[in-house]
């Protein structure tokens, strides 16, 4: 949309427009800085810094000022300001801050008939430039000061960049009067939209209006980056040519970059002219170096624009370009916060379900988060939607050819991103309304399972607001001449098959929320196997109570059953309790005490598996103390000796757990041995001595943790039942062999330790003697 840009054609199409010596063939080569030509409402004057003698002037010197522009050529300026004004313009010029930078010097009453102008002065490269202004007589400047005032205030409580633009339109109308004022955006691409506007009321409403990036060309954006105001007071006034065309000094155009008097594009005019629009007053928003876009005023009647409106529109336009980046850094921080609040709600909600498809439930919804039409997650091989997106089979094959563009071997951000979705992915040309653009983050390594936000075709998106009778073109002097509705129009068929662009803090929002569901679902996976692995262990140790129950407890059941069976045959054939019945009576009782034995390890053992730890600091020599007392007469009854080679360290373990650990151990060691000389060593291993450690190869690391030890001369245990010594009520011997036992006391020891966190493994030799080793504490990961 042209309307506003001074100075910017509007046609697309090249144009050739001889003026002022100047062919100008397109948009972008036309000589906007240097036209050679200025409204003709004042007079510009341009010197040489030097010696101050005139070099150019306007050819319109001799009707404002009654002085011929040829004349003043060559001469000193005292020629046009006396001698005592031109000592005066010198002390200015190199006292205040002249350069590139126009300022009100003084109003003089000048000319053969002598009228009161306003002198406004800039110099810029070695040449010096003088702007005469008639001044209006009488004129009473309302108190721009209290007004800026006022307005920086307005501006001040702006809460997002939206009311920032239109407070800012509001106050440019108030302090100029102007029929309308819009602010314009440019957006990446160079396009521009109408974001606010004030206006009088019968006219049409502009807002939302978009036109596209050659409405304004590369050289008229260039001359607003570089200053805050363009007045145009008179748009149908003729412009006054330059006298020479060309500064004598150089041969070079005039450079009137910074003056306010700078003729405008004639195509500009006869475009302001087709709107009815007579006057303009445009300024630039600038933001970090670039120009962010501009407020422009419309008037349907020429109205001057004073130097004082003018200083005062101008520190009004730096003020907004100021405020606007905190505006701005402040509607993208609340924008990352909502959206992040709204990932963290949805995940919430994941997170309570175990399900992922619950992304796209309302309230809220993935909708509310980053903005788009539409969202979509893929998991368990079934689409959950939300919005407007593609049907669920155009979905899949889009999801397919996604897969290999968001995996990590394609890209280092496991992100993909575009706002035209349909020039990569021509099939997403059929559904470019729902789905123009598509940003997809993968939930897993393979992108199996996928999160897609999806934003319609801009133009399914915005219409036209205009004059609704306004035609797309309208003839001109140079031949058809575009409307701001076909400006539009132009705008619509340059974004077809886009969407608006993911912003960068809409993609790391889009990774962060990636993030979150990854460790949510490696989290769950792995609370998962944890049950998993608890459940496979509980299972295991079911099995081995069936398989005790069906066998082990089965036998002496049956030998009870036998024997009290025979028992009765023998009372019912009226035998007298002889010798044998009292034997078999005597057997029913050895089973009955037998059961009873392996019934308690049963308990025993299901109960290790549930009782609380009580942890605390211990002396383990202590407790050895304690369980070698408990083991009773069994060591001094089997001539066995038990030695500890060094004192034990002290602990952290349920003192009665670890009592019972020893006392399991260190029986066994004295029962199982058929030496002569009998020993059981108990001792530890410190970490740092652990390398020397003769560990079964099965073993796990275990070294930087204190290794327990209890050692003994015994009968050894062979390598194929070093595992099932372990089994519950697993005995590797006859039933009343070495002292006898349930076979529950390693089951029970093992089970004890790993309630530590701790493992209990074994080595041995057979014929030679076992070592049990054991530690209490979980090892730590390795480095
Ligand atoms: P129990 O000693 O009650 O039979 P355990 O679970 O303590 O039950 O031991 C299981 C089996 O492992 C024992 O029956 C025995 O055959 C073997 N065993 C245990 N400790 C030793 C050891 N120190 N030396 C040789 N064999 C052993």
């Amino acid at each position: 949309m042209a309307v506003v840009l001074n100075d910017a054609p509007w046609s697309t199409e090249p144009y050739s427009i001889q003026r002022h010596g100047v062919e100008i063939t397109s948009c972008d080569s036309e000589p906007v800085q240097t036209p050679g030509c200025i409204q003709s409402h004042g007079v510009l004057v341009a010197f040489r810094l030097v010696d101050l003698s005139v070099l150019q002037v306007s050819e319109n010197a001799g009707r404002l000022l009654g002085v011929d522009a040829h004349y003043l050529l060559g001469k000193p300026l005292t020629a046009l300001l006396g001698e005592a004004g031109a000592r005066r313009l010198q002390v200015f010029l190199t006292s205040e801050p002249v350069d590139r930078n126009p300022l009100y010097w003084r109003t003089l009453t000048l000319g053969e008939v002598p009228a009161a102008f306003h002198l406004i002065v800039h110099s810029n490269d070695q040449v010096g430039l003088l702007e005469l202004e008639p001044a209006e007589p009488d004129a009473a400047d309302p108190d721009y000061y209290s007004l800026v005032k006022k307005s920086m205030v307005r501006l001040q409580a702006a809460r997002g960049v939206h009311e920032f633009c239109q407070i800012a339109c509001d106050e440019v109308r108030q302090l100029t009067g102007l029929d309308r004022v819009l602010a314009y955006y440019f957006h990446e691409d160079g396009s521009g939209e109408v974001i606010a506007e004030a206006r009088r009321e019968e006219l049409h409403s502009w807002l939302g209006l978009h036109y596209p990036a050659h409405d304004i060309p590369q050289p008229a954006r260039e001359i607003f980056k570089r200053t805050w105001i363009r007045p145009l007071p008179d748009a149908s006034r003729a412009l006054a040519e330059m006298v020479p065309l060309a500064n004598p000094d150089n041969g070079r155009g005039l450079d009137m970059t910074y003056c306010s008097l700078r003729g405008a594009s004639v195509m500009y005019t006869e475009y302001l002219r087709n709107m009815n629009v007579a006057a303009s007053l445009t300024m630039s928003i600038r933001h970090a170096g670039s120009l962010w876009g501009l407020i422009a005023g419309h008037h349907g009647t020429a109205t001057p624009f004073s130097w004082q409106l003018r200083a005062a529109c101008e520190l009004l336009a730096q003020t907004v370009s100021l405020q606007l980046a905190s505006v701005e850094a402040r509607e993208h921080e609340c924008y990352g916060a909502r959206m992040q609040a709204v990932h963290l709600a949805t995940l919430a909600r994941v997170a309570r379900d175990g399900d992922l498809s619950k992304l796209v439930d309302p309230e809220p919804s993935l909708l509310e988060g980053i903005h788009c039409g539409g969202a979509a997650v893929y998991h368990q091989d079934k689409w959950s939607t939300v919005g407007s997106v593609p049907g669920p089979s155009e979905l899949t094959e889009l999801a397919a050819w996604l897969r290999p563009r968001v995996s990590s071997a394609a890209t280092p951000q496991p992100l993909f991103a575009t706002d035209r979705l349909a020039e990569a992915y021509p099939a997403a040309a059929e559904y470019a309304n729902a789905a123009s653009g598509v940003l997809a983050v993968p939930l897993s390594k393979t992108a199996r399972d996928l999160v897609l936000w999806f934003r319609p075709a801009i133009t399914s998106t915005v219409s036209w607001a205009g004059n609704p009778t306004e035609s797309p073109t309208v003839p001109g002097p140079h031949g058809p001449r575009l409307t701001p509705r076909a400006s539009f129009a132009l705008w619509q068929e340059s974004v077809q098959g886009r969407a608006l662009p993911w912003t960068t803090a809409e993609r790391e929002a889009a990774l962060y929320l990636r993030t979150l569901i990854m460790d949510l679902v490696v989290g769950r996976v792995e609370d998962l196997t944890a049950v998993n692995a608890e459940l496979a262990s509980s299972n295991a140790e079911l099995d081995a109570f069936a398989y005790v129950a069906s066998h082990d407890l089965k036998e002496p059941l049956r030998g009870i059953h036998r024997h009290a069976a025979l028992l009765k045959q023998e009372i019912q054939a009226g035998r007298t309790l002889d010798a044998q019945a009292i034997a078999r009576l005597e057997t029913v009782t050895r089973l009955t005490v037998r059961m009873d034995g392996l019934l308690d390890a049963l308990l025993h053992f299901s109960r290790v598996g549930r009782l609380e730890l009580q942890p605390h600091l211990e002396d383990l020599n202590a407790i050895l103390t304690e369980s070698i007392e408990m083991l009773g007469t069994l060591a001094a009854d089997a001539r066995c000796a038990i030695r500890i080679p060094r004192p034990l360290p002290r602990v952290l373990g349920d003192r009665v757990r670890i009592r019972e650990v020893f006392t399991n151990l260190i029986s066994n060691g004295i029962k199982y041995n058929d030496k002569a000389e009998r020993w059981v060593e108990v001792g530890y291993i410190a970490p740092d001595e652990s390398t020397e450690l003769p560990l079964a190869s099965d073993t796990p690391t275990v070294r930087s943790q204190t290794i327990y030890y209890v050692r003994d001369n015994g009968i050894g245990i062979a390598v194929k039942h070093r595992a099932q010594v372990f089994g519950i009520f697993k005995r590797l011997h006859r039933r009343d062999a070495f002292g006898g036992g349930s076979g529950a006391g390693l089951t029970i020891a093992r089970r004890l330790v790993e309630r530590h966190g701790g493992l209990l493994w074994l080595t041995s030799a057979v014929g030679e003697g076992s070592t049990f080793y054991f530690t209490l504490t979980a090892a730590e990961p390795e480095a």
